[in-house]
This record gives structure tokens, sequence and C-alpha cells, in this order.
């Protein structure tokens, strides 16, 4: 970011903090809904359910984080900073420059694996089948630490870090936070290497947040983990907040564990250990699994939403789902939004999508999203409903025509055995983004 650039987004920090601060003392007294009265009533402003409803709840949530913590006027321009105006302000420059510079609509995140070696081996997981076919890392240091100064320029001001288990690389994440730091990451961990070492390390600058994986109370959580995960996963929860840091709690949502987690008591012990949002992974099937039966129905989905509804409105926290979130309405965000780096350096569209249109190893980012695969995706058009579907789910043909041009390949031996899903009750079911919004 130039030095302009800079300057302004830290101004503008500052006076959103002032204001967030005198916002905050008000969350002390009076309820979310008392609030969002106040709110609703200021010309142009719709907190209509989906229109910014859910926006104002995780706003107002996360000042309540802030007033549980006592975070000074100091650490909330900070987190300002990081949440809004690097993402917001500095991000629009930079997709507007992109325009110009590289004929490309930018990017708002990144997605990058610096590893799929992990130190679990759990049933539900997505990337479990990538684990145990090749757990070789081939992306550097220097490679992401390039990667992610191109992300920039594209406009992409924050970087979720997922795997395997990417804490197995946690002092190359710590050295490209450091050179980055007007970046946030959110690194998704199973959090059994958290120790007091590994927090302050990567609490040191600021900008990195901590998503850990607990899939409900012990009991579930361990049945696909093992014997005193649990325990370790809140533990790193505690840990990084004692150190100063954000910390989130991010299960994978099945059948199984979706009531379970969304109960009073687990939300409730959530907030205790510190996290100030949960971020609900759904399972699914796109890494070869198997267990078509903990895929969650419609009538399920929207029964998520209102409990989500309700936990907004009444605790201090917030839930962001990856299929139900009113927060991400809009479709689907691949290569709109973000794309995914995996451990080999291919460029995938999304994380769920194991199939890659360019790699980045000899490459520039921007030259890698000119590739075909990125233009087939961005061409998608929204459906009836007005919501652009999933390339996993309805919009799997786009991949398929690309594979057979010679466009895009399978980024794993099982990519292809997606295409051998002809169950249209399964395919509705896969991880399709926004699927109970119609
Ligand atoms: S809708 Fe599908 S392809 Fe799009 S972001 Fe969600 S999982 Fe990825």
């Amino acid at each position: 970011m130039n030095r302009l650039a800079a300057w302004t987004t830290e101004a503008v920090s500052k006076g959103v903090a002032k204001g967030l601060m005198k916002l905050s003392a008000l969350t002390r007294t009076q309820s979310n809904d008392a609030l969002l009265a106040k709110i609703a009533a200021v010309p142009g402003l719709s907190l209509e359910h989906g229109e910014g409803r859910d926006s104002a709840h995780f706003f107002l949530n996360f000042l309540r984080h802030a007033e549980r913590r006592g975070f000074s006027e100091r650490e909330v321009a900070r987190r300002a900073q990081q949440y809004l105006a690097h993402p917001v302000i500095a991000s629009e420059r930079a997709r507007q420059m992109a325009r110009l510079r590289f004929g490309l609509p930018g990017l708002r995140s990144l997605i990058l694996s610096p590893t799929v070696r992990c130190n679990l081996r759990c049933e539900h997981c997505y990337n479990l089948f990538e684990i145990h076919e090749d757990g070789r890392d081939r992306l550097s240091l220097s490679t992401m630490e390039r990667v992610v100064g191109e992300a920039k320029e594209l406009g992409a001001f924050r970087v979720s870090v997922i795997g395997g288990e990417p804490l197995l690389r946690w002092r190359d994440l710590a050295l490209l936070a450091e050179t980055h730091n007007d970046v946030l990451f959110t690194v998704f961990t199973n959090g059994l290497l958290v120790t007091d070492e590994v927090a302050s390390t990567l609490c040191a600058q600021g900008n990195v947040e901590l998503a850990v994986s607990v899939d409900g109370p012990e009991a579930l959580h361990e049945r696909w983990r093992g014997e005193g995960t649990f325990a370790r996963a809140v533990a790193a929860i505690e840990r990084y907040v004692a150190h100063g840091g954000m910390a989130l709690f991010a299960p994978t949502v099945t059948a199984e564990n979706y009531e379970a987690l969304l109960s009073d008591a687990f939300v409730d012990a959530m907030i205790e250990r510190g996290a100030y949002m949960g971020y609900l992974h759904h399972y699914d099937m796109v890494g070869g699994q198997e267990r078509e039966d903990w895929l969650l129905s419609r009538e399920q989905l929207q029964r998520m939403q209102r409990r989500i509804e309700e936990i907004h409105r009444t605790k201090p926290v917030s839930i962001l789902s990856n299929v139900v979130s009113d927060l991400l309405r809009g479709g689907c965000p691949a290569v709109r939004d973000f794309v995914h780096i995996n451990h080999k350096g291919e460029v995938e569209p999304c994380c769920m999508v194991p199939f890659a249109g360019a790699s980045i190893l000899e490459q520039s980012l921007a030259r890698a999203l000119k590739a075909p695969l990125f233009d087939d995706v961005r061409a998608l058009e929204p459906d009836a409903h007005g919501i652009k579907r999933c390339l996993v789910g309805e919009n799997l043909v786009t991949i398929r025509r690309a594979v057979d041009r010679g466009d895009a390949r399978g980024t794993n031996a099982k990519s292809d055995a997606l295409f051998a899903h002809q169950d249209p009750a399964v395919v509705a079911k896969l991880p399709t983004c926004f699927s109970s919004t119609a």
C-alpha cells in the first residue's frame, strides 16, 4: 500500500473508532433490537432481513466482544483498520487499479494452503484424500510472500490460511504476517500446536486471528478428532486470547452435530473461552467422502438459519455459515471475490473445487487469473432466484466443459469422481453456498 493510502485508511479508522466507542458504550445498556431500531430510523439505511440486518448484528456483537475485553480506542481503531478500512477502502482502490493495469475485476480476499500435511486424520475432513495422497509442501515462504503481495495489488487484504494443519508451518506464517502487516490473516487450525510460543509469536504483529476447529461438545468433537483433542482445541482459543489475539471457533457442520453446535450451552462456552465469532463450515463430499447422511436437508438448513438469527439477537457473538449466512448473500463468490492457491501452487476457483485453471509457481497471480477457466466462472449468470450457484453443485457442468477443453485439470486423484454424482438430490446438497435461500 502506498503512503497516501496507508494514511487515509489510518485516518478513517481513527475516526470510525471514535464513533464505535460511543456506540460501544450503548451496547452496555441496550439490546441489539433496541439499537437496530434506532439505526433503522436513520434515513437511507435498510435493515430488513437479508439487507444489512445480519451485518448490523455482526457489527454490534463485535463491539460487545470488544467491550468484554476492555479494548482501548487505539485497539478498536486497529481492528477497524483490519476489518473495515483495508478490506473496503484500500481494496476498492486496488481493484480500480487492477482494472486499469491488468484488465481484471480484482479480488477481495485470498485462500491459501501452505500445506495439506496434518497431525490428525478426521473422517469428516474435506481434504482427507489429498492428505493421504500427496502431502509434500511446494509453496516456499518466498512464493507465499510474492503471491500475497500480488493479491494486495488486486484488492485482497484478507487471507484465509487453510490446509491440512497450517500451523505445521507456523514460523513461515509469522514471517508472512510480518512482511504483509497490512493484511489480516485468518488461520484455520485444529489448535493442537498452539503453545505459548506459537501464540505469542503469531500475535506479535496483531494481524493474525485463529479459527479453531471445535466440532461441538467434547463427545462429538472427540468422536471425529480423537481423545484429548477437545480440551486442547478450547485451550488454544483461551491461550490465543490471553496473548491478546482474536480467536473464533470453526466447526465442521454435519446433520449429526448442527443442533449441539448452536445450543445455548455450547455457544455460551465458546463465548466464555473468548471466541468473538463462529465460522461454520458445512461437511461436503468433494474430497471423495461418502457420508451422504451427514449432508443437511433443506429443513435442517432453515432451522439453522432461524437459530443463527436468534443467537445474533441475544448473544455477544456472530455466527457465519458458508451455507446459510445472510452475510454471504449474493451468490457464489468464487473468482469474483477470492481464489484458492493450494499447497502445489495451483489456482482453484475455491477451496471446495478440486480443479485448477493455472499455477502461480511460474507466473504472477494476475496472469494466472486470466486463464480461460476463470473467465468461464466470471461469466456465470445467477439462476431464476437471482443466486449464482455452486461450481461443485448446480454449475458443475462449467468445470466439466473446461476440463474437456483442456483448460482445467483435477488437482487430486479423486477430482473426477465429482462428475459421477448423478443423483440431483445429492448434487443439490453439495456445498452450495446460500442453499437455504431458495
Ligand atoms: S458456491 Fe461452491 S464454488 Fe462457490 S464459493 Fe461456495 S463452495 Fe465454492
